[in-house]
């Protein structure tokens, strides 16, 4: 089957530009985006590279293209950066006294509630590694037969970097550049025959827990050798789109890139797409840091969770991004206001200005997803007094469909945050005292929150500004 190239443009890391992304079966865009390792909630930052996932996608079924989405469940293997030989499910499972699958199950489940709650259309496929080890057997028995892995002396399996030429494509790190030790994962440890080299499978020495027989022992499986397996297969060997955030690019990308290649003996992955870091108040989250925020922190707060997602649209994939709890706040608004104007249908509907507004806004997001001027076309046409309400309804309605921020769902004015609320009771109280100094005083302080409120003979009204 020929493929159909599709009017999504996205920056490709490897190739450094920008280009369509093409249906090589022609019937339907075969993405894969690497998923959380479950051994803790994801956080804000995990959940913007999830939400580009899905902006992606929505942005392809919007344009009548049919997709195929895979995202792993990655509940073994994931080894701690910072400390040898620690997994990071096992930590967490011996820090919590809990059955390591009894921890991963709950955060996935959590991990699958945060999603319903973004509005994150599901992906076609969950796979766990812990479930896939046969896949990634099969496929490290390969790459031993074709030359590109060896058993060290350790018994663990290694996949052999010269091996594989073009090494480093991806994020500029050519083999000969790449020092003894640079991360845990490059140490020397003499079982490997070169420092670059990483493990596919480990010996499971004398680890007992989350271990599985293989031709070279017991053991388990690397953290990179599980996307190549589950991406090979579940996507017929071979990836249009592959997602991931930033930090990935190398060495998880870079080796899982080597690895798929040298099995499958062609470019597997058509285009590598990253999403930018997210920093919190200024700084990279991290526990020690204590700016570590989860999405049930936002709703312990009364804020909408499709705030967290505006907050994101309003910033290019591409940029780093500094998220503040004023910045989601004002998202709040700003939605709970849009949905007050975009739920009205009113008037007739210009059919043609419904066409040429949604339109203009999508190509905006196919050119390299762009939301950001996207968006600022959308607050043009909420603020726009030659259009009728009901073709703003029917503009919202549309753009929704890619921007996912249920724009024209009917609030009830109860949504408002509890602040406002005390502001409202507090001057209309202060309306049946008659302190009408204090009265206008409430009602500056409503007015700078985006609320204007009227007198009327059957007492105080309020609408957004
Ligand atoms: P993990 O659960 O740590 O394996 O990460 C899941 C996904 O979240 C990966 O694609 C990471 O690249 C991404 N990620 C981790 N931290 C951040 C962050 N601060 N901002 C954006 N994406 C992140
Ligand atoms: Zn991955």
């Amino acid at each position: 089957m020929s493929g159909v190239k599709t009017g999504l443009q996205l920056y490709d890391t490897k190739n450094k530009e920008t280009k369509a992304v093409f249906i090589s079966n022609g019937a339907e865009v075969r993405i894969y985006c690497c998923g959380p390792t479950v051994y803790r909630d994801a956080h804000v930052g995990n959940l913007r590279t999830f939400l580009l996932a899905d902006l992606v996608t929505r942005t392809l079924n919007f344009s009548g293209y049919r997709t195929k989405l895979i995202q792993n469940i990655t509940d073994v293997g994931h080894m701690n950066e910072d400390v040898p030989d620690e997994d990071k499910m096992l930590a967490q499972s011996s820090k919590e006294n809990r059955d390591p699958f009894e921890i991963a199950r709950d955060y996935e489940r959590k991990f699958h509630q945060d999603l319903a709650l973004l509005g994150v259309k599901p992906a076609d496929g969950y796979p766990r590694a812990s479930e896939t080890i046969d896949l990634m057997i099969a496929l490290i028995s390969k790459l031993i037969e074709n030359g590109n892995a060896y058993v060290g002396t350790d018994a663990s399996v290694y996949f052999s970097a010269q091996t594989f030429e073009s090494y480093g494509a991806i994020s500029g790190n050519r083999l000969d550049a790449l020092k003894p030790g640079h991360r845990f994962e490059y140490t020397d440890d003499g079982a490997k025959r070169f420092h670059a080299d990483w493990a596919l499978w480990k010996n499971a020495g004398s680890r007992t827990q989350m271990v599985w027989e293989s031709p070279w022992g017991a053991g388990f499986p690397g953290w990179h050798i599980e996307c190549s397996a589950m991406s090979l297969k579940l996507l017929s060997g071979h990836v249009d789109l592959h997602i991931g955030g930033i930090d990935l690019r190398f060495p998880h990308h870079e080796n899982e890139r080597a690895q798929s290649n040298a099995a499958d003996g062609s470019e597997v992955v058509d285009l590598w797409l990253h999403g930018e870091h997210l920093l919190f108040e200024g700084r990279k989250m991290s526990k020690s840091a204590g700016n570590v925020v989860l999405l049930k922190d936002l709703i312990a707060k009364g804020i909408d969770p499709l705030a967290l997602r505006l907050c994101f649209l309003e910033n290019r994939y591409r940029s780093q991004m500094d998220l503040t709890w004023d910045s989601i706040k004002t998202a709040d608004g700003t939605l709970a206001k849009w949905r007050e104007r975009f739920s009205d249908k009113s008037g007739e509907i210009d059919l043609e200005q419904v066409a040429t507004n949604v339109a203009q806004m999508a190509l905006d997001i196919n050119l390299d997803l762009d939301t950001p001027r996207a968006l600022q076309k959308l607050r043009k046409v909420e603020k726009d007094s030659t259009l009728s309400p009901a073709t703003k309804h029917a503009i919202a309605l549309k753009i929704d469909e890619i921007i996912g921020l249920e724009l024209t769902k009917v609030m009830s004015k109860k949504a408002v945050d509890s602040n406002i609320q005390e502001l409202l009771l507090a001057r209309a109280n202060a309306r049946t005292n008659k302190d009408f100094k204090l009265s206008d005083e409430l009602r500056d302080k409503l007015q700078s929150a985006g609320i204007e409120v009227k007198d009327t003979p059957s007492g105080q009204e309020w609408n957004w500004l």
